[in-house]
């Protein structure tokens, strides 16, 4: 009888299922359609958490931030070519910001890509994500689908994290094998990131440079957010009363306001520290380097690296102790050498620092609390700053040019991984799937800072935003274009300038249309009811609000990175 022999088979699409559930993943971020249409359905079915999305990419990013947020990769499920590209944009971003993630998508058959006799979405999908994330594995068979996963887990979590592909042609999902080998047949990944203990040589080299300091300084990178060592980072920073600059997604690992936190600052002890303790932060060009101008050459800095990548090491500059491992492990290892008789950072060096910080602090604080109309990025940033004050548990997205820049300074974070942004590549169009996957993960109100251009990139997913009731408020800094509204047209011909939008456009009306809560704004008091009330209700909520299109600067902090014309055309 059909139906007894029935019950007796598994399939692809039930193994794929079967083998996340295993590994506590419970959750898919995906764009539904052939062949991975039904995998969503029957996900659903049996009681996975299936978030639909409108574009690949919004779903990507929510995977790559779940996995920021949790330590387990985030799934993205696509279907293929056109789906599998635009989800791999986001795996990319996720490599480069050390994410874990796994971007699950369909492919056409194998037989006919590999001989390109036009499938319906013909693409060679591995070959094309292996270089662009940091494995890439493809399962044939319904029987190798436990270790194809627990391969893809392991990559993306061991060592330093980052985005895995898998790729699943049509006919993998309806191959049927027996249901008891099925289940013999899946992995449930033990330990899938191992600590890694640092050598003891190489801490006790980093604590000799470390005494030997007059003016020392750490810096906490997302890297030492996402570790999760909350505790012991904060026991090493409070032992050893060095003061502490968090990178951006860092913030609140110990809270802004602490007494020995830099970040008001940040050009002071960038240049006058003279050794520096990187935990979990790349010397790239979020931090010129290492080397330069910002770091205040020609003095000699002594740079202290954690990192779990070794290769990361003098990667830009000399680091005279390496200290690989884990960061939990190794600043662990690090507070073994700190005992009662271990000399706190110099008073004279502290002392200085927080004079510098305190002036710093001093002199935005009027810009802060300016309430006229047009708003400026100052007195509307002052309004939210006071919103995150109150809640401290919210999570905060961010992202355009200075709305991003200001944000980053003005807004004080009280607590760990509070803060989502642009990251590594500083790359827009991440909000509306951070924020959405940041409510999913986390069941806390989220607060999404989106200049108006940024916010573009990801703004059809108002209506998942609305479809699941998701906390979520969103904050437009709408000031009618890319950077400014106020470029025009040198010739006079008819088109807009091309960083310029349509004026006074009411985004606000956009969150109206999908049943979601929409308000207009345009004084700093009205800017920060309106965000209370939606962080108080929990509905989802797009607030309009209006910033003087002459505030703020080209490409915000990152002004010198466009290239100048030295050419006049008479
Ligand atoms: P930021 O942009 O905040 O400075 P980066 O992304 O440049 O941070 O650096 C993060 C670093 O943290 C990467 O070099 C990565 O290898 C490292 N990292 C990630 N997770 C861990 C971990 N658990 N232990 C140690 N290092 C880690
Ligand atoms: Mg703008």
């Amino acid at each position: 009888n059909t139906a007894e022999a029935q019950q007796e088979l598994t399939d692809g699409f039930h193994l794929v299922i079967d083998a996340l559930k295993l590994n506590d993943i419970n959750t898919l971020y995906a764009v539904p359609g052939i062949p991975i249409s039904d995998l969503c359905r029957m996900a659903q079915g049996e009681g996975l958490r299936v978030i639909s999305f409108r574009h690949e990419q919004n779903a990507g990013n929510a995977a790559a931030i779940a996995g920021f947020l949790t330590k387990k990769p985030g799934v993205c499920v696509t279907v293929s070519a056109p789906g599998f590209l635009n989800g791999l944009t986001a795996l990319a971003n996720a490599t480069t910001n050390c994410f874990p993630m796994i971007l699950i998508s369909g492919s056409s058959e194998r037989e006919i890509v590999d001989l390109q006799q036009g499938d319906y979405e013909e693409m060679d999908q591995l070959a094309i994500a292996k270089p662009l994330c940091k494995a890439a594995f493809r399962v044939l068979h319904a029987q190798d689908l436990g270790i194809g996963l627990a391969r893809a887990i392991r990559a993306a979590c061991s060592g330093r994290p980052g985005g895995v592909y898998l790729d699943l042609p049509a006919k993998f999902f309806s191959q049927v094998m027996s249901a008891e080998e099925g289940a013999k047949s899946l992995v449930k990944v033990i330990d899938p990131a191992p600590e890694q203990i640092p050598g003891p040589a190489a801490v006790k080299r980093a604590l000799d440079v470390l005494k030997g300091a007059k003016r020392p300084l750490i810096v906490l990178g997302k890297g030492a957010a996402y570790a999760q060592a909350d505790e012991v980072i904060r026991e090493f920073v409070e032992k050893t009363g060095i003061p502490f600059l968090p990178m951006s997604m860092a913030k609140g690992i110990l809270p802004d306001t602490h007494p020995q936190s830099a970040g008001a600052a940040r050009s002071t002890v960038l240049k006058e520290s003279d050794v520096v303790l990187l935990v979990g932060a790349r010397l790239n060009w979020l931090l010129s380097h290492g080397k330069g101008k910002a770091w205040g050459e020609p003095y000699s800095k002594k740079f202290i690296q954690i990192d779990i990548e070794p290769r990361e090491m003098d990667s830009n500059v000399e680091i005279v102790a390496p200290l690989v491992g884990d960061i939990g492990s190794c600043i662990s290892a690090l507070l073994e050498g700190i005992d009662s008789k271990w000399p706190k950072a110099p008073s004279d060096w502290t002392g200085a620092v927080n004079a510098k910080k305190e002036a710093n602090i001093a002199k935005m604080a009027p810009k802060l609390m300016n309430n006229a109309s047009p708003m400026n990025y100052h007195s509307a940033l002052g309004a939210l700053r006071a919103v995150i004050k109150e809640r401290p548990d919210a999570i905060l997205v961010n992202e355009g040019a200075n709305t991003l820049d200001l944000a980053r300074g003005i807004i004080d974070m009280y607590q760990p991984r509070k803060r989502l942004d642009v990251g590594t590549w500083g790359v827009m169009g991440i909000g509306m799937g951070f924020a959405v996957a940041a409510a999913v993960e986390t069941g806390k109100p989220v607060l999404a800072i989106e200049g108006d251009s940024a916010f573009g990139f990801s703004g059809m997913e108002v209506e998942t935003i609305c479809r699941y009731n998701l906390p979520v408020c969103i904050v437009i800094f709408n000031n009618n274009g890319i950077y400014r509204g106020t470029d025009v047209n040198p010739t006079g011909g008819p088109d807009v300038a091309p960083m310029v939008f349509v004026k006074d456009a009411r985004y606000d009306k956009m969150m109206e249309a999908f049943g979601g809560v929409g308000v207009h704004v345009t004084t700093p008091d009205e800017l920060k009811r309106a965000v209370s009330a939606a962080m108080d209700s929990g509905k989802p909520t797009l607030i309009n609000a209006v910033i003087d299109p002459a505030a703020g600067t080209e490409s915000g902090n990152i002004g010198s990175l466009n290239p100048q014309s030295v050419v006049v055309r008479k």
